[in-house]
Formats: C-alpha cells, structure tokens, sequence
C-alpha cells in the first residue's frame, strides 16, 4: 500500500523505533506515546483493520498475540497491560494497517 504510513515504517522509508521483527510481523514504539510502555505491533502484510482479516489470517493473529505477551514480559508489565485495537470511523482507527496497542506501565483507566 504506497500512502499507508506502516507500510512505508515496514520497507524503511519513514523510521521507527523497532523493538520486534520477524519475517512476518514488526513492533515498534509508538510516537506518541500514552503510557510508559506503548508498543505497536503490526502484521508486516497490509490488512486495513480488523474487519479485512480472513479466515487464512488467523495463524498470524495469534502469532501477533504471542509477540504481544512476550513483549508485555520483556518491558517488566508484570502486573498487567492492554492490548487495544481500534477498527474503523467509530473506534478510532487513525492509521488503515491493522496494529496491536500495547499499553502498561502504570494503572490505566478505563475510557471509551
Ligand atoms: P489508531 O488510532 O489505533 O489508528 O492508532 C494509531 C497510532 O499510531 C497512534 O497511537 C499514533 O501515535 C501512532 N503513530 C502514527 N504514526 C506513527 C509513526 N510514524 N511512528 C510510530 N507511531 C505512529
Ligand atoms: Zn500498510
């Protein structure tokens, strides 16, 4: 996708600060960000959001979940964390490349 800004974060055109990647998946830091652990981890493959992923996609969902986790544990969230993932107009959704928020760090409330 040539005007997503995760793909071009992706292929290196715009930088970011990297924390994960693998062949199919990346995690970076968020710029800005809303606790003091705020991750984003994103399938390296553009899905617009949530409502684009089909069925062959649900191998890399749950790898995206492990990276979550193992991310939550690497950055010391051991008394828990978030994950958000905002879909389209009505929840939020700024940048059209599925990602994954991770938030802890401190006590987060709840808001909607
Ligand atoms: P959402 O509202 O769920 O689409 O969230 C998009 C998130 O992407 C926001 O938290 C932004 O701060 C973050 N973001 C946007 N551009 C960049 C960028 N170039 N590098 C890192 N994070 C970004
Ligand atoms: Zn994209």
């Amino acid at each position: 996708m040539e005007d997503c800004t995760f793909c071009k974060i992706i292929k290196g055109e715009i930088p970011s600060n990297k924390v994960y990647e693998d062949d199919e998946i990346l995690a970076f830091k968020d710029i800005n960000p809303l606790a003091p652990v705020h991750i984003l981890v994103i399938p390296k493959k553009h899905i617009s959001s949530t409502d684009d992923l089909e069925e062959n996609d649900e191998k890399l969902v749950g790898k995206i979940f492990t990276v979550l986790k193992n991310l939550a544990k690497e950055n010391g969230l051991k008394n828990g964390y978030r994950i958000v993932n905002n879909c389209g107009k009505d929840g939020g959704q700024e940048v059209k490349h599925l990602h994954f928020h991770l938030l802890g760090g401190r006590k987060l409330e709840i808001k909607v």
